[in-house]
C-alpha cells in the first residue's frame, strides 16, 4: 500500500483518519474520491441554529437551540419493551430546567458528564404535564468553539453518501477544512478576483460548509459558481483562439447526392431547413474548420439537415461520424436514415454501439478503419479508441446537452480536423447561447414542417385526474398510443422508482385493464429498455409507463396524448422535451399535466406550457419563472462542467466571467505568464482532454 505522509488535495479520502476502503467506497458513490472533492461536496441546505433560547421560555413544539449544563443522568430499560434503552438527562441554564431523552443510544449514558456545558438542538414536546425534548442533537461546549458543529449555528445539511450520519459528515468536512485549506492555492488572478468581489477561495470553501452568517455563504456561493463558469469560458476562449483559422477540410458541397436525397423524401424541406442548410454548406466548403450549433425545437427536423450535411462529406470520399445520446435514438437514427438513402447508389451506412456483439463489431470497426463505411451512426462506442476512421470528414453530435464539452472534443480528435455539427433540441435564448457556446457558430431552425397541429395542453389537479384518464382512453380507443409519464428526483430515486411500477401494477389491473400496459425506467438494463420501446413502437403496446427516460428524440408518430403526472416537479425545458414525444404524427395531440402544487413558481410553469408551444419562447419564460437566486440544485441545463453554476439564473455573473476570460484569453494565449500558472493547471486537470490546447507553443 502506498503511504501518503504527505498529503495534498488529490489525495485519495481513503487516506484520511476515519476513512477505511469500505466508506471510500460509500463515498465514491457520491463521486468523492480525493480530498479535493469533500471540499467540493456542498450542502445541499442549511438550519439557522444560532439563535439560543432561555429554558423558561420554551413552549410546547418549538423548534430550539439550547445552552445549559447537564444536573443529573441516569439510563433505564423501557417497562414495556425490556431491550428498548432510553437515556434521560436534565439540564439547566440561569432561567430553568428541562428534561432531555435519547431512544436506543445507551452509550451517551459515559459520553455526558454532570456539570459539563452543552449545546441541544431539537423540538420540545409535552409529556403529560411536563415539557421535554426528544432525541436531541448535541455538542458538547469545548474550550475550543470551533468544535461545535451540529448547533449554535449555521448548521450545513448534506445530501449524504451511504452509510453516514449528518453529524459524523459534518465531522469529516470539519477535519478536512482544518487540515487542508491552508493547502488551497486560490488559482484566480488577484486581479479578477478584487475586481469582481470575490471571496478568496479558502475563505469560499469554509463559508459554503460552515457559514459565519448567511450573508458570507452567499458571497461565498456567488465566488464558488463565478469560479465554474469562469473555467468554463476560459475553456472556451482557448479552444476558439486555437481555432482561429486553423485548417481544415475544403468540402465539395455542390456535387448530386444531397440533391437526389431531398429529390427522393417525402416532403419539401422548411425555409428555415433550406436556410441553415446553406449556412452549413457554406461553412463546409471553407477550408477552414466547422464548429456549428443547429438549434431547432423538437420536431423541427434537423435529422434530415443533418443528413444533407453528411453527404456532402461523403460524395467527396470522407466519413461521417452521426453520435446520438442514447442507443434507442442511435437505432432510430439509423433505420429512419438507412431508409432514406435506399434509392441512392453505394453508401454503407452502418450501427455501432455498445450492445452490438463482438463480432459486428470488429467487422464494423474494420470498415470504419478501411473507409468502407461511409455514415456511421452510434452511441459513445463511436469514442472507442478502436474506432479509428480513416478520413473523417464531418461529426455529427445530436442533442448535444447530453454531452460534455469534452466528449465533443474527442470525437473531433478522431480526424485530422473533420467538421463538425452540433444539434440540439433545448432552446436556449440567443444570448445565452452565445455565453455557453462562445466557441460556436449557431444556426437556428425556427419553424416546425407544415400540417403540424399544436399540442393542446390542459392543466388537472389530483382531484381531476379522471378527466386526464378519459381523454387518454378516448385516444386509446381511436387507435392511438399514450405517454404516462412519472418523475424521478436523485435523493429519492428508489422511491420514486416504486412509484411507476407501482402505478402500472395498479393501472394494468384496473383503470387501462382493457389495454395493452407497458413500463419502462432508468433501472432496466438498456437492451431491455430497447425492447419495451421497439415494442410500443411497433404498436404491441397501447399505453407506456414511463420516468424521465423518454425525454431524448425517439419518434412515434401514434403516440398521441401524454399525461405527467406530479408535472410541477419537473422544470420547465424539461416538460416541453417531454410533450415533443406527441404530436409527432398527422392526428391531432394531448398533453395532461397533472399536479397539485400551490407554488406561484409551479403555476406558472404549468401555465407557460398551457399558453406556449414554442420551444425557444418556453425558454425565456423558463428565465423569467426562474429568475436569480435559486440555490443549488437544478442540474437542468445540462451542461457537464457546471455543478453549482446555473446559467439560467445567474446571467449577470456568467457575463462577468465571459468577459474575465476573453481578455485573459487575448492577453495570454497560451496562459504562460506566471500569474496565471495556478489556473493553467486548474484547467487542465479539469478538462484533461485540453492539456494541448495550453501546451503547445
Ligand atoms: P428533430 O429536430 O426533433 O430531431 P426530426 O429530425 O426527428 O426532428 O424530424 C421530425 C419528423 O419530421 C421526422 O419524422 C422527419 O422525417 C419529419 N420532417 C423533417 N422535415 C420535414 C419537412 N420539411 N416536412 C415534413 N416533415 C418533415
Ligand atoms: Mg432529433
Amino acid at each position: 500500500m502506498v503511504e501518503y505522509k504527505q498529503k495534498d488535495l488529490q489525495t485519495p479520502v481513503r487516506y484520511l483518519k476515519g476513512i477505511g476502503p469500505k466508506r471510500a467506497e460509500n463515498f465514491a458513490k457520491s463521486s468523492i474520491y480525493t480530498i479535493e472533492d469533500l471540499l467540493y461536496f456542498f450542502p445541499r441546505r442549511y438550519e439557522d441554529r444560532t439563535n439560543i433560547s432561555l429554558i423558561k421560555d420554551l413552549k410546547e413544539d418549538m423548534l430550539v437551540t439550547i445552552k445549559a449544563r447537564v444536573l443529573a443522568k441516569g439510563s433505564r430499560q423501557s417497562f414495556r419493551n425490556r431491550r428498548f434503552n432510553i437515556f434521560e438527562m436534565a439540564v439547566s441554564d440561569d432561567t430553568g430546567k428541562i428534561p432531555c431523552i435519547w431512544f436506543n443510544q445507551p452509550y451517551l449514558k459515559d459520553y455526558f458528564q454532570v456539570d459539563s456545558e452543552v449545546i441541544l438542538h431539537g423540538k420540545v414536546e409535552r409529556y403529560g404535564k411536563i415539557l421535554q425534548i426528544s432525541n436531541p442533537e448535541f455538542e458538547m461546549v469545548s474550550e475550543d468553539n470551533a468544535e461545535v458543529l451540529s448547533v449554535g449555528r449555521i448548521v450545513p445539511v448534506y445530501s449524504l453518501p451511504p452509510g453516514l450520519s449528518q453529524r459524523v459528515f459534518r465531522k469529516f468536512i470539519k477535519h478536512v477544512l482544518d487540515e487542508f485549506l491552508p493547502k488551497v492555492n486560490d488559482f484566480l488572478p488577484f486581479n479578477i478576483r478584487t475586481k469582481n468581489n470575490l471571496l478568496n477561495l479558502a475563505k469560499s470553501l469554509l463559508e459554503i460548509h460552515f457559514p459565519q452568517n448567511l450573508d458570507l455563504q452567499k458571497q461565498a456561493f456567488r465566488r464558488l459558481c463565478f469560479e465554474e463558469f469562469f473555467l468554463f469560458e476560459s475553456l472556451l476562449m482557448l479552444r476558439k483562439s486555437a481555432k482561429v483559422g486553423k485548417q481544415g477540410i475544403t468540402h465539395n458541397t455542390q456535387g448530386n447526392l444531397p440533391k437526389e436525397f431531398l429529390e427522393n423524401l417525402p416532403f419539401k424541406l422548411t425555409a428555415s431547413q433550406k436556410k441553415v442548410i446553406a449556412e452549413i454548406a457554406y461553412d463546409m466548403a471553407r477550408p477552414q474548420v466547422m464548429q456549428r450549433l443547429l438549434q431547432g425545437d423538437v420536431g423541427s427536423g434537423k435529422t434530415v439537415v443533418a443528413v444533407v450535411a453528411g453527404l456532402m462529406a461523403i460524395q467527396g470520399g470522407y466519413q461521417v461520424a452521426f453520435m446520438a445520446p442514447t442507443e434507442i435514438l442511435a437505432k432510430q437514427h439509423y433505420e429512419k436514415i438507412k431508409s432514406q438513402i435506399v434509392n441512392l447508389k453505394q453508401i454503407e451506412i452502418c450501427l455501432l454501439t455498445s450492445s452490438i456483439d463482438k463480432k459486428e463489431k470488429e467487422r464494423i470497426q474494420q470498415h470504419i478503419r478501411e473507409g468502407k463505411a461511409d455514415l456511421v451512426i452510434g452511441t459513445h462506442a463511436l469514442l472507442e479508441g478502436a474506432v479509428q476512421f480513416k478520413k473523417l470528414g464531418l461529426v455529427v453530435i445530436d442533442e448535444q446537452h447530453k454531452f460534455g464539452v469534452g466528449q465533443r472534443a474527442l470525437l473531433g480528435q478522431k480526424g485530422i480536423s473533420p467538421d463538425v455539427l452540433i444539434m440540439t433540441a433545448t432552446p436556449i435564448p440567443r444570448t445565452l447561447a452565445i455565453t455557453l457556446y462562445g466557441d460556436l457558430d449557431i444556426s437556428i431552425i425556427n419553424e416546425l414542417p407544415p400540417g403540424r397541429m399544436p399540442i393542446k395542453t390542459f392543466s388537472f389537479t389530483l382531484d381531476e385526474r379522471k378527466k386526464a384518464y378519459a381523454l387518454c382512453k378516448e385516444q386509446l380507443d381511436a387507435g392511438h398510443q399514450v405517454f404516462l409519464v412519472y418523475p424521478v428526483i436523485e435523493e429519492s430515486y428508489l422511491l420514486d422508482m416504486e412509484g411507476a411500477k407501482k402505478m402500472f401494477e395498479k393501472l394494468k389491473a384496473g383503470e387501462f385493464k382493457k389495454y395493452r400496459v407497458g413500463l419502462i425506467h432508468g433501472k432496466l438494463k438498456q437492451p431491455e429498455q430497447d425492447g419495451i420501446m421497439l415494442k410500443f413502437k411497433n404498436q404491441e403496446l397501447d399505453l407506456l409507463i414511463s420516468t424521465t427516460v423518454l425525454e431524448v428524440g425517439i419518434d412515434i408518430p401514434a403516440a398521441t396524448c401524454m399525461i405527467v403526472e406530479h408535472a410541477e416537479r419537473f422544470g420547465l425545458s424539461q416538460l416541453h422535451q417531454l410533450r415533443g414525444r406527441v404530436g409527432r404524427g398527422s392526428a391531432e395531440s394531448f398533453c395532461c399535466l397533472v399536479s397539485d402544487s400551490q407554488t406561484a413558481e409551479a403555476k406558472a410553469r404549468v401555465n407557460a406550457m398551457v399558453n406556449y408551444n414554442d420551444g425557444f419562447r418556453i425558454a425565456e419564460e423558463d428565465l423569467k419563472i426562474r429568475g436569480p437566486g435559486e440555490f443549488f440544485g437544478s442540474r437542468q441545463h445540462g451542461l457537464t462542467e457546471l455543478r453549482i453554476a446555473n446559467p439560467l439564473t445567474q446571467m449577470q455573473l456568467l457575463k462577468k466571467a465571459r468577459e474575465e476570460a476573453i481578455k485573459l484569453v487575448q492577453l495570454d494565449a497560451r496562459l504562460a505568464l506566471r500569474q496565471n500558472l495556478a489556473l493553467k493547471q486548474k484547467l487542465i486537470q479539469r478538462f484533461p482532454e485540453y492539456e494541448k490546447l495550453m501546451t503547445v507553443a
